[in-house]
């Protein structure tokens, strides 16, 4: 009965997307296009606005699908001001849902937020406002957050009230993924408003996320019992974005210094946000930088929502220069002039990676997103995350966003959201692009490398000891415990940057494996011989060696060799790791191959 259902759902919401809803020929299409001009003082609509407003205003349910700073909210808006009555718009954020009403009423539109924080005499005079028969047109938009859609009787009530006196126009819910247990920000809270179709049918929803991957679309479906609405998706591509992956330094102050340089130097006087893996490395990088005379502020969860709010006003006004932060900076950031996102750490997935870096050029304008990658940081990332369902497949496809030399880094993130946008050029806009004409991409032969660990793996097992990523490398390099160091296996002739890109690129194609083993205080990664072992012995007996590309090029951007004109000065220690690598070569081994 469930697969007849599904495939019923299927045909209609097929039907649906094959009808054309990007026309200005429905009865309030007038209207439409004068509210966006003379109310919002918008000249235009973006992707997808006009066809999400016009099937909303046709009574389908949709699911919208836009990336950060697409102009979800307006696809609400508008449709609220145009019709009569009042719109529910869900939000998870109170203080997304200020912002809103704020800007709202600004614009002479009447919005309200009902949330724990509303007064009594406001939140009675709201409900009082939703169970009243007479005209509700004075208000439009009512913010709630998910807990008081689906826990509070009173509430449900009062816009029972209003549905029945068909004063309840369109339930509107923003970042729709919180549903889904497969987004990256599951509410529980999120899992009741799969109630709201049934109690009110003849009502619209209108789900927004820009989370694109298919599983969390139907799961989202399925909760909202909306399973035949129509899908809209606009363009994830973000051709002002530059995308460019820098090797992180090994020594923290060599870190710090790489960092300042660029607030100094390429991105002074431009505003942008520096996300953090804690709240201890954004504590330490912000009051680092501030001794460097840059205005930085840390922001995330262990500071009160007053301190929070006061770093986010201040550094929307220009008053702080950078936010270093963790993804508590997140939802409802919309500062147009963001000119730069610098991961400090890589992300826990590319979801998390694209939605932090989309807050950059907002605008329009070109804008920077800079990755520092370090091998070492794949194991917070790993330890952290392989208890989730996805979290492993999640972190490695954000380690192959790191270290792939081979492709192009917009292409590596459009592989991602790969029903959404797959036909785009990237332009030169990101760091393999640019440099793919002027700079040779050294090749290393790693056959002989990968035996090496192997042998250094096995006799460590030998022994009983388990090798963490760190140990394995030092243990090559014959630094640390004498009894790991391997008599057979010599120290490898390229820079340990390089010997750490082999083995993570070794995990990504499963020739080794992480094993996570619990502490009293933390998760602990050791790496082990990998399911593709034999895969990987068959290819190189049989069709020769493994090839690594190395990304040599990624230096040359730090070098100021970049697409824009307006690159100033050099960062210090990515200079100097490039010297480091001359010096000791990075290109391919002497050694051969071993049987
Ligand atoms: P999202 O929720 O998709 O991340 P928002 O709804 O917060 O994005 O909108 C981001 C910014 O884009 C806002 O400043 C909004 O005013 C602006 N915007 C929305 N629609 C348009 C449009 N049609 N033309 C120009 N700017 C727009
Ligand atoms: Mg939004
Ligand atoms: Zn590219």
């Amino acid at each position: 009965c469930n697969k007849l259902k599904d495939e019923k759902a299927l045909r209609l919401s097929k039907k649906l997307s094959k009808q054309n809803w990007d026309t200005e020929t429905f009865s309030w299409s007038k209207e439409l296009h004068a509210t966006l001009k003379n109310v919002f003082k918008l000249p235009s609509f973006r992707p997808q606005q006009l066809q999400c407003c016009n099937a909303i205003m046709s009574k389908h349910d949709v699911l919208l699908i836009a990336p950060t700073g697409g102009g979800k909210s307006l696809c609400y808006q508008l449709p609220a001001v145009v019709n009569p009555g009042l719109t529910v718009v869900v939000s998870p954020l109170l203080s997304l849902m200020e912002d809103q009403v704020w800007s709202l009423k600004n614009l002479g539109i009447e919005a309200e937020v009902l949330c724990s924080t509303t007064d009594r005499i406001q939140s009675n005079a709201i409900l009082k406002m939703l169970s009243d028969n007479s005209d509700t047109s004075i208000m439009k938009l009512l913010y709630v957050t998910p807990e008081r859609m689906a826990k509070s009787k009173r509430f449900l009530t009062a816009l029972q009230k209003s549905y029945f006196s068909k004063k309840l126009n369109l339930i509107a819910i923003d970042e729709v993924h919180c549903c889904s247990q497969w987004g990256h920000d599951f509410r529980p809270d999120y899992k009741f408003l799969g109630a709201l179709k049934q109690m009110f049918p003849e009502v619209p929803i209108l789900g927004v996320t820009a989370t694109a991957t298919s599983k969390v679309i139907v799961d989202v479906q399925k909760m909202l019992n909306i399973r035949n609405c129509l899908i809209l998706k606009a363009p994830f591509n973000r051709p002002n974005l530059y995308y460019h992956v820098m090797e992180k330094p090994s020594e923290k102050v060599e870190v710090y210094n790489l960092i300042s340089d660029l607030l100094k130097g390429r991105f002074a006087g431009k505003s942008g946000i520096i996300y953090t893996f804690s709240i201890k490395d954004a504590e330490d990088l912000a009051g680092e930088l501030v001794t460097r005379d840059i205005q930085a502020r840390p922001y995330h969860a262990n500071l009160s929502a007053d301190r929070r709010t006061l770093v986010h006003k201040k550094w929307l006004k220009g008053l702080i220069q950078v936010v270093v932060a963790t993804v508590a900076f997140g939802m409802g950031i919309d500062k147009p002039d963001v000119r730069f996102v610098i991961h400090h750490t890589m992300s826990k997935s590319m979801e998390n990676f694209y939605q932090e870096s989309g807050r950059a050029g907002r605008d329009g304008k070109r804008a920077e997103c800079i990755l520092l990658y370090r091998f070492i940081d794949m194991a917070k990332i790993t330890t952290m995350m392989f208890s989730e369902r996805t979290g492993l497949q999640n972190a490695y496809a954000m380690a192959d966003y790191c270290i792939d030399a081979s492709r192009c880094r917009r292409e590596i993130i459009s592989k991602y959201f790969s029903e959404v946008w797959n036909d785009s050029k990237c332009n030169k806009m990101c760091d393999r692009c640019y440099h793919v004409d002027c700079v040779k991409i050294p090749k290393i032969e790693i056959s002989n490398h990968i035996f090496d660990l192997y042998a250094i793996i096995e006799s460590a097992e030998a022994i009983d000891v388990k090798l963490t990523g760190t140990k394995l490398i030092d243990a090559w390099y014959k630094k640390g415990p004498m009894n790991l160091r391997c008599s057979q296996v010599e120290v490898p002739s390229i820079d340990r940057y390089w010997a750490e890109q082999i083995v993570a690129f070794m995990i990504l194609e499963k020739y080794l494996k992480e094993d996570f083993h619990f502490t009293a205080y933390n998760t602990i990664s050791y790496i082990r011989k990998g399911p593709n072992v034999p895969k990987m012995e068959n290819d190189v007996l049989f069709h020769g060696a493994r090839v690594l590309k190395l990304p040599e090029r990624d230096i040359a951007w730090a070098n100021g060799e970049v697409a824009e004109t307006d690159s100033n000065k050099t960062p210090r220690s990515a200079s100097q790791a490039e010297k480091r690598r001359r010096t000791k070569g990075a290109g391919s081994s002497s050694k051969k191959a071993k049987p």
